[in-house]
C-alpha cells in the first residue's frame, strides 16, 4: 500500500501514483510490460491473477523488478509526519521520515508513574509526571504508615493508613510468591544441571578406570613375554657354553695323548682337521 495523498505538502504527479491503490508509490515494482505499482499491491496480485493489473500480458512474481530512479524521486517528496494528527506540524523529505518519527516529540508514550494509564505526547511526558499526573508522589504519610502519598490521595482526602498498608502488603505478597516460583524453577533447573554434570563425571571416571585396567593387563602380558625371552636366551647361552666346554676337553686330549692320531688324520683330511682345530681348540 502506498502513502496517502493528503500527507504530501504539494500535489503529486500522477506518474508517481499506483494504479492499484491510487496512493503515492511505496517501493515501486515494474512489470515486464513497464507498468509500475507498489510492491505491497503488485506482489499479491501477480501471485493470484498472474496478469498485469492493466490487462496487458501475463506476469509472474519472478519477472517483477525495482525501478530505482522512480524510487529516488519519490524519496525526495515532502511528506507530513506520521503524528500530524497528534500535533506535529513538521514536513520532511520521505527519505528522512523514519528518523524523524523515531525522535518526534509528538510520538505517543505511556506515563511511567505506577498506576497511571495516560498516553501522551513524548514532549509533554516530563511536565505531566512532575506537575499534573494524579499518580505522582507528593510526600510521605505522617499519620503513621510512612508510605509514599500520591497526589490523588491528597485531593481525594481518603488516605487510610490501614487500607494502604494492606494494599502494600498484598502487592508484596504477590511479588514474593512470584519470586518464590522463580526460585523454585531455578532450583529445579540447577538440580537437573547438577545431576547431568555428576553423571558425566562418573562416566569419565569409569572410562579412566577401564583404560587403566586395560593398560595394566597389557603390561602384565608384556612382562610375561619379556621373562620368557630372557629365560630362553639364558638357557641357549648355557647349552652353547656346555658344548664348548666338552669340545675343549676333547681337544686337550687330542693335543696331549692322541697327537700321533691327529697328524695321521692331517695327512688324510688336511683341510677338515685344520678347520676343526680353528673352531674348537683355540
Ligand atoms: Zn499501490
Ligand atoms: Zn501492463
Ligand atoms: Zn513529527
Ligand atoms: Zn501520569
Ligand atoms: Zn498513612
Amino acid at each position: 500500500m502506498g502513502f496517502d495523498l493528503d500527507r504530501f505538502a504539494e500535489d503529486v504527479d500522477s506518474d508517481l501514483k499506483c494504479k492499484l491503490c491510487a496512493k503515492v508509490l511505496e517501493e515501486p515494482l515494474s512489470t515486464p510490460c513497464g507498468h509500475v505499482f507498489c510492491a505491497g499491491c503488485l506482489l499479491p496480485w501477480a501471485v493470484q491473477q498472474r496478469l498485469c493489473p492493466l490487462q496487458c500480458q501475463s506476469i509472474c512474481a519472478k519477472e517483477l523488478h525495482q525501478v530505482l530512479p522512480l524510487k529516488n524521486l519519490i524519496q525526495k517528496l515532502d511528506i507530513r509526519c506520521d503524528y500530524h494528527a497528534r500535533g506535529c506540524a513538521k514536513t520532511v523529505k520521505l527519505q528522512e521520515l523514519r528518523d524523524h518519527v523515531e525522535m518526534c516529540d509528538y510520538s505517543p508514550a505511556q506515563c511511567r508513574n505506577k498506576g497511571c494509564k495516560e498516553v501522551l505526547n513524548l514532549r509533554d511526558m516530563d511536565s505531566h509526571m512532575r506537575e499534573s499526573c494524579d499518580y505522582r508522589p507528593v510526600g510521605i504519610c505522617q499519620k503513621g504508615c510512612g508510605l509514599v502519598l500520591l497526589h490523588k490521595d491528597l485531593i481525594q482526602g481518603n488516605h487510610c493508613c490501614l487500607r494502604a498498608l494492606r494494599a502494600q502488603n498484598g502487592a508484596l505478597q504477590v511479588k514474593m510468591s512470584s519470586l518464590e516460583q522463580d526460585t523454585k524453577k531455578q532450583t529445579v533447573k540447577w538440580s537437573k544441571r547438577e545431576k547431568s554434570l555428576l553423571a558425566q563425571v562418573s562416566a569419565l571416571q569409569n572410562e579412566v578406570q577401564l583404560t587403566a585396567l586395560r593398560y595394566q593387563k597389557k603390561f602384565n602380558q608384556y612382562m610375561i613375554h619379556i621373562n620368557n625371552i630372557t629365560k630362553y636366551v639364558a638357557s641357549h647361552c648355557k647349552v652353547r657354553k656346555k658344548k664348548k666346554k666338552i669340545w675343549v676337553i676333547h681337544c686337550t686330549r687330542w693335543r696331549g695323548h692322541h697327537l700321533l692320531l691327529f697328524f695321521l688324520s692331517l695327512l688324510i683330511f688336511p683341510w677338515k682337521c685344520l678347520s676343526w682345530y680353528m673352531k674348537y681348540c683355540r
